[in-house]
């Protein structure tokens, strides 16, 4: 590998180199919840927290001065006062999904809740045109199979949300101690590969969430995912509840695994246990309230349900999720998948399981849409398709339903807005947070720093099998940079006297069958340095090891 490096870079390169209506109904087989849960959890794992001997955290302390959900008069008095929330009352407001974004910019940013990336159009004009009028007129599309709106004024914020539900999108939930958008396959029912369609089951869930409010009270966010054996992957096992579609002779069921959050490293871990479709809801519901009551509430580092398994381990939890569900949850060693995902599978052109009919995925360079080009993209889905776009957890989106034959027509709509249905192995997986341009918490531009690492890229290598890098602005990891075969996480990096924005490079993470956290292999490096080495990485994989994966070759 050629370039210069510190000290410090060389012994980590030289390291690398050398080697979650549940509670009530009855489980199918057998056994019932209901009646299971306080009529205030969130109170009563706070009091049990503090007769252990804890001491609640300023969070919880707030939610439990006044829940978040009842103060919507306080976010209208604020909209109309144009102002914008600040420290706890700004954690508050998230309960609503509208996030106070300053001093980055001072503004909102509204994060949506589409179930499943399943969007139709009439709701992606409705976006787009609430995105014009109450934001900045573009929308970015993010790793949840989900949209977030930005730049909205203070006394816009809560116009937006009521437009928003008139569309039928709730964003309730979207931000802080809650359940965060429900991704699944984005394929789902026109997927040749699935072995189950998961839309009914995610829409089933989203709305249980929706409208039970003891589920607004957990210590900590939560993610959920639901891979119905889609060619296009989700990721779910970097979630809070990983559900993988698996047969089990002639059952089609899901395989549990819990605990999943990359920023800290760690993947969801298999249970050993499976749950019937019909069943999801009510197993999630138990899971959830098992975390609820039993959370840290005393320290935010240590209150994500990882934190629960690692103190209790798995036996225990789950039978306190068993005891909550009032019946045993079914184990099954083994089961078979749906085939591998297609590391690009939300690129390009493909068929559906409906002969006739394909979708194609659309490239949205780092996620970003405008208002204009949104409205476009619906046009060619109502004239070409069935009227419906699919948001990946790849920051792009599909086109479903389109005639075989005229989908060369409709690719060359789709080119006439500027956006591509097919891109370089470099920039198919190239996925980048918020970053500095719009979020406190980035240490770089990882937006443009992602579109400037892949020019550069493009320009020296034609790279010949799929690969995907992944730009964080911090710790928190939203485009979960340990799972990238490329993953890169903000830093300041020193130069000379000045500071510059720069990253902590990682090679070798992966999910699903290639499932690694990726390994640290050169620190600090600057933005406008990025380009040599990765270069190199790519150079070396190419020729030396063309038969082996990018973690096989690490
Ligand atoms: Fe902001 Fe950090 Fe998330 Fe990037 S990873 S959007 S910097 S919180």
């Amino acid at each position: 590998m050629d370039g210069n490096f510190t000290p410090e870079q060389q012994n980590y390169l030289q390291g690398f180199m050398a080697g979650v209506e549940a509670r009530r109904g009855t489980l199918s087989p057998g056994g019932s919840s209901e009646g299971s849960a306080p009529p205030d959890a969130m109170r009563a794992a706070q009091d049990a927290a503090v007769a252990a001997g804890g001491k609640l955290n300023p969070e919880e302390k707030m939610k439990r001065e006044r829940h978040p959900l009842d103060r919507w008069d306080e976010v209208e008095a604020r909209a109309k006062a144009g102002k914008f929330p600040h420290g706890l009352e700004n954690l508050a407001t998230r309960w609503h999904g509208l996030f106070y974004v300053g001093p980055t910019q001072d503004s909102f940013m509204c994060r949506l809740r589409i179930p499943g990336g399943i969007l139709p159009t009439h709701q992606a004009r409705g976006i787009a045109a609430i995105a014009e009028e109450c934001g900045g007129g573009y929308v970015d599309a993010t790793t949840r199979n989900n949209l977030q709106i930005r730049e909205i004024p203070a006394n816009k914020g809560v116009e937006l949300l009521e437009r928003l539900a008139d569309l039928g999108i709730i964003p309730k939930g979207t931000g802080a101690d809650n359940i965060r958008n429900i991704t699944a396959s984005p394929t789902s029912g026109i997927d040749p590969h699935e072995l189950i369609d998961t839309r009914s089951i995610v829409r089933k869930l989203h709305h249980h969430i929706l409208n039970t409010r003891d589920l607004f009270g957990l210590p900590r966010k939560f993610n959920i995912s639901i891979d119905g054996g889609s060619r296009v992957a989700v990721v779910e096992d970097t979630n809070d509840i990983a559900f993988t579609a698996v047969k089990v002779g002639d059952e089609v069921l899901f395989r549990l695994a819990l605990g999943g959050i990359t920023g800290h490293r760690d993947f969801a871990r298999r249970t050993g246990r499976v749950v019937a479709p019909d069943d999801v809801v009510k197993v999630c519901d138990a899971i959830l309230r098992v975390f609820l009551a039993h959370g840290d509430r005393t320290d935010r580092r240590k209150a994500r349900l990882k934190y629960l398994l690692d103190s209790w381990g798995l036996p225990r939890f789950i039978e306190a999720v068993e005891a909550q569900l009032g019946a045993p949850l079914r184990e099954v060693d083994g089961g078979e998948t749906a085939p591998p995902a297609d590391k690009h599978g939300h690129l390009g052109v493909h068929d559906q399981k409906q002969e006739g009919l394909q979708y194609v995925g659309v490239v949205l360079p780092v996620g970003r849409i405008t208002a204009g080009e949104f409205r476009a993209l619906a046009r060619i889905a109502d004239t070409y398709g069935s009227g419906t776009l699919r948001l990946t957890v790849w920051q792009n989106l599909l086109i479903s339903d389109i005639p075989r034959d005229r989908m060369a027509e409709a690719c060359r709509k789709i080119e006439a807005i500027g956006f591509g249905t097919t891109a370089s192995h470099v920039r198919g997986g190239l996925v980048a947070c918020t970053g500095a341009a719009g979020c406190k918490f980035a240490a770089a531009h990882t937006k443009q720093h992602a579109a400037a690492l892949a020019d550069y890229l493009d320009a020296r290598i034609a790279v010949t099998r799929p690969i995907n890098i992944h730009l964080t602005g911090c710790h928190n990891s939203c485009a979960q940079h340990y799972i990238g075969d490329i993953g890169l996480i903000g830093a300041k990096v020193e130069r000379g006297e000045e500071e510059v924005e720069g990253y902590y490079l990682h090679v070798g993470g992966g999910t699903g069958l290639e499932q690694r956290i990726g390994r640290l292999i050169l620190p600090k490096v600057a933005h406008d340095e990025l380009g040599p080495p990765v270069l190199a990485l790519l150079r070396a994989w190419q020729h030396e090891a063309p038969d082996l994966t990018f973690q096989a070759f690490t």
